[in-house]
């Protein structure tokens, strides 16, 4: 095909997934079934119609789910698993027979009818989550009517193609990733989309979000996908195609070059040591971590681990998933953080608040739901007889809540001595510090608590007042903001005045290649980053002098302007870290 005969486009997106593609568009339209409403003669027939459709449709799930755990384990099946107990929900199976015989109208229109009701439900909600589930129920629906319909399930494509389409499903990413897909590109689906996470687990680059995708991109089109930076560059020019080439040449020999380190200790060349470890979303990310020579893990977070289960599992439950981790990870340390949900994490309870980002999140809500608390604390202790377990507290604003806390933790301990329960007596707990109050009492606190860990992606948007998924004001939410590099200098100076303990950092900042020489210059002694990180995070600390970044960070805290900061580290890293990336 002719590139030179179409002028190049450029078109910008959500960075979904890493790294860059370049490979033919491949125009994905999902076929959107329509049901007419006609009568039916014979209602044993349509009944029999529509357990067959059924049947046809989880037998096609099921293909889809044993794909899915092959590729991506256990817990990324539990989508297709979901959908798979919906076609066989007693409640909406018997709605829709009934409907059948009592209206005798076209199953098809009675399936599209009380599934979209669902769909609405879901739609309707103010949660992104919610949102993304409603297009899942959305490819049952028509599943379902095009098995009534006999028609054909068309999957296959060629292989090495960009899947241009309006959105993803679940299903559509990994039945895509099976033709070897080179890319995604959507019109909609935000970060926390399902598709979005298969991708980032399927290493397969993604930009999402980009609205006219569709409109603009012709089938056979050529695209080059830079997931790094969310940008699609359709039809390019050649001098973009050998840039980006080169890239990819260059992102190839760099990940060689990375693997080398991964064993390696992070340790700057005039000799102080950093710890870095990994932050933990998903269970099977731990294998990656401990091979990429993550030394501990920074956080865990449970809400996310959790979410395969309807509900929040019990302490059994709890104790096999962290203990599995514990001993898997053993003899370094993990660090579990109690649930923190609210926020843009679905509560499991039906409240609507009108500012959930400053309303009942993490321990705010622990504290009024003492039992399931309890569980997860005595739970957490029971796991801590490894001895490598510390229990860290989200969402702290006041002393208040270090103290019950503790408190409580003391109250399950005295209840496990009793029944004979074993656990770590010393285990040590510890707090984000995610909310200004916390960040300004850092000193009060890091004295009641044996670590303190920093949780930027929360500290900047409570700091800035600029909420952290809110793409209308994302330019506002600024990681080199003065303030933040400010108050970020003020905790760790607070802190260590007063204690020896560990200063960490766990927010999204500490992977950050630019952010990192001014980190480790303010003083932290641990960066907590995503296992894909580890590697470049330790190349990049080992190829600094902290004698060289304190004197960065002392220069920096004296600036006035995001602009200014992100200068002078830019300059810094041009003149002495540019190999130790390829991505900007
Ligand atoms: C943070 O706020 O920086 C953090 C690590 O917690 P989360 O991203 O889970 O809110
Ligand atoms: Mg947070």
């Amino acid at each position: 095909m002719s590139i030179e005969t179409k002028s190049e486009l450029i078109l910008k997106g959500i960075a979904a997934a890493p790294g860059i593609s370049i490979s033919k568009a491949y125009l994905y339209k999902k076929e959107v079934e329509s049901a007419n409403n006609e009568k039916v003669e014979d209602v044993d027939e349509a009944l029999e119609n529509f357990e067959f459709a059924r049947e046809k449709s989880k037998k096609e799930l099921n293909k889809v789910l044993s794909l899915a755990v092959d590729k991506l384990g256990k817990k990324r099946g539990a989508i297709f698993e979901a959908q798979i107990m919906i076609l066989d929900d007693p409640f909406l199976i018997d709605k829709i027979k009934n409907r059948i015989s009592a209206e005798k109208i076209n199953p098809e229109y009675i399936v599209d009818n009380e599934i979209s009701k669902y769909q609405k439900i879901l739609n309707d909600s103010d949660e992104s989550y919610m949102k993304e589930r409603s297009r899942d129920i959305e490819d049952i629906k028509y599943r379902i009517i095009r098995n009534l319909k006999k028609k054909k399930w068309k999957s296959r494509i060629d292989s090495e193609v960009v899947v241009v389409t309006e959105s993803l499903t679940p299903a559509d990413t990994i039945l895509f990733s099976r033709e070897n897909v080179s890319g995604y590109v959507t019109n909609f689906g935000g970060l926390t989309s399902h598709a979005a996470i298969l991708a980032r687990s399927l290493s397969i680059p993604a930009v999402l979000g980009v609205h006219d995708a569709t409109s603009q991109i012709e089938p056979e089109d050529i695209v080059v996908i830079d997931g790094f930076h969310g940008l699609v560059y359709v039809n390019p020019t050649e001098e973009r195609l050998e840039h980006f080439r080169e890239r990819i040449k260059k992102l190839e020999l760099f990940d060689k070059e990375l693997d080398k380190l991964k064993k390696v200790k992070a340790v700057t060349k005039d000799g102080r040591r950093i710890n870095i470890h990994g932050n933990l979303d998903l269970r099977e990310e731990l294998e990656l971590m401990i091979s990429n020579g993550a030394e501990g893990i920074g956080l865990v977070r449970t809400e996310q681990i959790t979410e395969e289960y309807e509900e929040f599992p019990g302490e059994e439950e709890q104790l096999k998933i962290y203990n599995a981790l514990a001993e898997k990870l053993y003899p370094k340390t993990m660090t579990i953080r109690v649930l923190d949900i609210g926020g843009d994490k679905v509560l499991p309870v039906d409240v609507k608040e009108p500012n959930p980002f400053l309303g009942w999140r993490g321990i705010r809500f622990l504290e009024d739901n003492v039992p399931l608390f309890k569980t997860q604390i005595r739970a957490i202790l029971r796991a801590s007889n490894h001895k490598n377990i510390r229990l860290m507290i989200p969402m702290i604003t006041s002393m208040e809540e270090i103290i019950n806390t503790k408190n409580l933790i003391e109250l399950c301990k005295k209840e496990l001595k009793k029944e004979g329960l074993q656990f770590d007596e010393d285990i040590k707990i510890g707090i984000m510090i995610e909310v200004p109050s916390a960040a300004v009492m850092a000193k009060e606190y890091a004295s009641e608590v044996d670590f303190i860990s920093i949780g930027t992606n929360d500290l900047i948007q409570y700091l800035l007042a600029v909420d952290r998924g809110n793409d209308i004001v994302q330019k506002l939410y600024q990681e080199f903001h003065p303030a933040v590099i400010r108050v970020l200098n003020n905790i760790i100076n607070d802190v260590k005045i007063e204690s020896k303990i560990d200063v960490s950092i766990c927010g999204e900042m500490a992977a950050d290649p630019l952010a990192v020489p001014l980190l480790v210059g303010i003083g932290l002694d641990t960066l907590s980053v995503s296992a894909a990180a580890i590697p470049q995070t330790k190349k990049i600390i080992r190829s600094l002098n902290y004698s060289e970044v304190r004197l960065l960070a002392e220069e920096c805290l004296s600036l006035r302007t995001e602009n200014e900061i992100k200068e002078k580290v830019k300059k810094f890293y041009n003149e002495k870290l540019i190999d130790c990336t390829v991505q900007y």
